[in-house]
Protein backbone atom coordinates (compact mmCIF):
# COMPACT_ATOMS: atom_id res chain seq x y z
CA UNK A 1 0.00 0.00 0.00
CA UNK A 2 1.61 3.19 -1.38
CA UNK A 3 0.69 6.24 0.76
CA UNK A 4 1.74 9.61 0.39
CA UNK A 5 0.20 11.72 2.52
CA UNK A 6 2.79 13.38 4.69
CA UNK A 7 0.24 15.56 7.74
CA UNK A 8 1.80 15.29 11.08
CA UNK A 9 -0.70 15.97 13.82
CA UNK A 10 -0.31 15.78 17.75
CA UNK A 11 -0.22 12.91 19.10
CA UNK A 12 -4.28 11.76 20.18
CA UNK A 13 -5.81 14.09 17.91
CA UNK A 14 -8.28 12.72 14.88
CA UNK A 15 -7.18 11.54 11.72
CA UNK A 16 -6.58 14.60 9.70
CA UNK A 17 -8.39 13.12 6.48
CA UNK A 18 -12.29 12.31 8.13
CA UNK A 19 -12.08 13.58 11.71
CA UNK A 20 -11.81 9.72 13.01
CA UNK A 21 -10.52 9.21 16.27
CA UNK A 22 -10.44 5.28 15.42
CA UNK A 23 -6.54 4.89 14.07
CA UNK A 24 -4.47 1.59 13.99
CA UNK A 25 -0.93 2.16 14.91
CA UNK A 26 1.45 0.86 12.14
CA UNK A 27 4.92 1.46 13.71
CA UNK A 28 6.48 3.67 16.22
CA UNK A 29 9.78 5.96 15.41
CA UNK A 30 11.73 8.63 16.12
CA UNK A 31 12.24 11.64 13.54
CA UNK A 32 15.02 13.74 14.46
CA UNK A 33 14.82 12.91 18.29
CA UNK A 34 10.71 13.76 18.42
CA UNK A 35 8.81 10.65 18.91
CA UNK A 36 6.46 9.61 16.14
CA UNK A 37 3.74 7.70 15.46
CA UNK A 38 2.86 6.05 12.12
CA UNK A 39 -0.87 4.98 12.40
CA UNK A 40 -3.83 4.10 9.76
CA UNK A 41 -7.07 5.09 10.18
CA UNK A 42 -9.79 2.64 10.53
CA UNK A 43 -12.19 4.73 9.06
CA UNK A 44 -11.23 5.99 5.53
CA UNK A 45 -7.94 3.72 5.57
CA UNK A 46 -5.46 6.72 5.10
CA UNK A 47 -2.42 6.86 6.71
CA UNK A 48 -0.83 9.65 8.97
CA UNK A 49 2.15 10.60 11.08
CA UNK A 50 1.54 11.69 14.66
CA UNK A 51 4.37 13.39 16.77
CA UNK A 52 4.45 13.83 20.51
CA UNK A 53 4.98 17.43 19.68
CA UNK A 54 1.50 19.23 19.10
CA UNK A 55 2.19 21.48 15.57
CA UNK A 56 1.55 25.39 17.19
CA UNK A 57 -2.03 26.64 17.67
CA UNK A 58 -3.79 23.06 17.47
CA UNK A 59 -5.25 23.96 21.07
CA UNK A 60 -7.43 26.66 19.63
CA UNK A 61 -8.37 24.28 16.60
CA UNK A 62 -12.00 23.21 17.42
CA UNK A 63 -12.58 19.46 16.62
CA UNK A 64 -15.07 16.85 16.36
CA UNK A 65 -15.54 13.15 16.48
CA UNK A 66 -16.73 11.27 13.13
CA UNK A 67 -18.75 8.56 14.49
CA UNK A 68 -17.87 5.31 12.67
CA UNK A 69 -21.31 4.79 10.52
CA UNK A 70 -22.47 1.30 9.33
CA UNK A 71 -23.65 1.04 5.85
CA UNK A 72 -27.81 1.51 6.18
CA UNK A 73 -28.25 -1.55 3.57
CA UNK A 74 -26.16 -4.20 4.65
CA UNK A 75 -24.77 -3.09 8.17
CA UNK A 76 -21.53 -3.14 7.27
CA UNK A 77 -18.54 -1.12 8.82
CA UNK A 78 -16.40 -1.84 6.28
CA UNK A 79 -16.94 1.88 5.06
CA UNK A 80 -14.53 4.39 3.88
CA UNK A 81 -15.34 7.96 3.36
CA UNK A 82 -14.83 9.12 -0.09
CA UNK A 83 -15.87 12.68 0.03
CA UNK A 84 -17.41 15.28 3.28
CA UNK A 85 -18.79 18.72 2.69
CA UNK A 86 -20.04 20.37 6.03
CA UNK A 87 -21.82 18.07 7.83
CA UNK A 88 -22.12 15.80 4.90
CA UNK A 89 -20.22 12.71 4.23
CA UNK A 90 -20.37 10.42 1.39
CA UNK A 91 -19.27 6.90 2.04
CA UNK A 92 -18.82 3.50 -0.22
CA UNK A 93 -19.84 0.41 1.22
CA UNK A 94 -16.85 -2.09 0.63
CA UNK A 95 -18.99 -5.12 1.48
CA UNK A 96 -22.03 -4.14 -0.35
CA UNK A 97 -20.29 -1.89 -3.06
CA UNK A 98 -23.11 0.55 -2.92
CA UNK A 99 -22.39 4.31 -1.78
CA UNK A 100 -24.47 6.37 1.12
CA UNK A 101 -24.30 9.23 3.19
CA UNK A 102 -23.94 9.97 6.47
CA UNK A 103 -24.93 13.29 7.98
CA UNK A 104 -22.99 14.76 11.70
CA UNK A 105 -25.45 16.06 13.76
ZN1 LIG B 1 -9.72 8.87 8.62
ZN1 LIG C 1 -23.28 -2.24 2.54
Amino acid sequence: MVCKTAETVAIGTACPNCGCEDAELVRRSGWWGQPTERVACRHCGREFTRAAEPPAETEDTPCTVFPRVACPRCGSKQTRVTSTRAALRWHSCESCQRPFKSLER
